[in-house]
């Protein structure tokens, strides 16, 4: 989850799909900065499970209580959220698996996270894709910070699991030069997975995510919450990205390290 917050904040500088990538060395954390959708929904989720509401209640709450987020909701999205009654719309976009990383962290076996993961994604997201795209994020996550899983196992265990093909980083910036943007669950997350396999450390991550441009928040978001399970989280890259959240967010961030502290290894 702190890994998804830092990932959403350093990548929203460059979601103006327009402006270039960014070259290596390039400023994580500017005035240009803010959290956008990933981390109003992380957050959401996170409530929900540490304080008993559903999903759909708390991702209503916060989203209604923070309508303009850095870079806007989705237009789908939005819709939902201005219904009087919202229902599932069978999205397939990268939403689902953006917002489950708490998941993750907050259930404590295998088939509590898949299904957690799937109904987190069902009130919005309710098409197998959406699904399975928050399933896998969620599991890689638990897999990783209880070791059950080598990083040299990842790759073949999230195609046997979850189908996806991870590209090679080199195909990745290929399609991100073009101006193409991965807005579905079957690009972003195995995009970030790759993202992940190539990183040296939890900055180094966040790093290669946002220079394969497109969705630079999102993927930012995904790969920073998987680093995050596998890397110890530099404590200057969480205060600096920290200092962006209004003060409600922060408390449930908060709640949420108090309760991890216990079982990070
Ligand atoms: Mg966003």
């Amino acid at each position: 989850m702190l890994g998804a917050i830092i990932g959403d904040i350093a990548g929203s500088q460059f979601e103006d799909y327009k402006a270039p990538a960014p070259q290596a060395g390039f400023q994580l954390f500017v005035r240009n900065c803010g959290y956008t959708d990933d981390t109003v929904t992380t957050v959401a989720i996170a409530d929900a499970i540490m304080n008993h509401k559903s999903y759909k209640e708390s991702l209503l709450y916060w989203c209604r209580r923070y309508p303009h987020p850095f870079g806007a909701y989705g237009g789908r999205f939005q819709d939902w959220l201005d219904s009087v009654n919202p229902q599932p719309y069978g999205s397939y976009g990268n939403g689902s698996a953006m917002r489950v990383s708490p998941v993750g962290w907050l259930f404590n076996d295998y088939h509590s996270v898949l299904d957690e993961a799937k109904k987190s994604a069902k009130c919005s997201h309710n098409s197998e894709e959406g699904i399975n795209g928050a399933q896998c994020v969620a599991t890689l996550i638990y897999w990783l910070r209880t070791c059950r899983i080598r990083r040299d196992q990842i790759e073949n265990a999230v195609k046997k699991k979850f189908g996806y093909d991870i590209p090679p980083l080199k195909d990745i910036n290929r399609i991100g030069s073009t101006g193409h943007i991965d807005t579905t669950c079957s690009e972003t997350v195995p995009w970030a997975i790759r993202c992940f396999l190539e990183s040296q450390d939890f900055e180094d991550a966040i790093r290669i995510a946002i220079m394969t441009d497109g969705d630079t928040d999102t993927k930012a978001n995904i790969t920073g919450a998987i680093a995050e399970a596998y890397y110890q989280v530099p404590e200057e890259l969480a205060e600096k990205a920290f200092s962006y959240l209004p003060k409600d967010m922060l408390s449930i961030v908060e709640q949420f390290c108090t309760i991890i502290q216990d079982f990070v290894v």
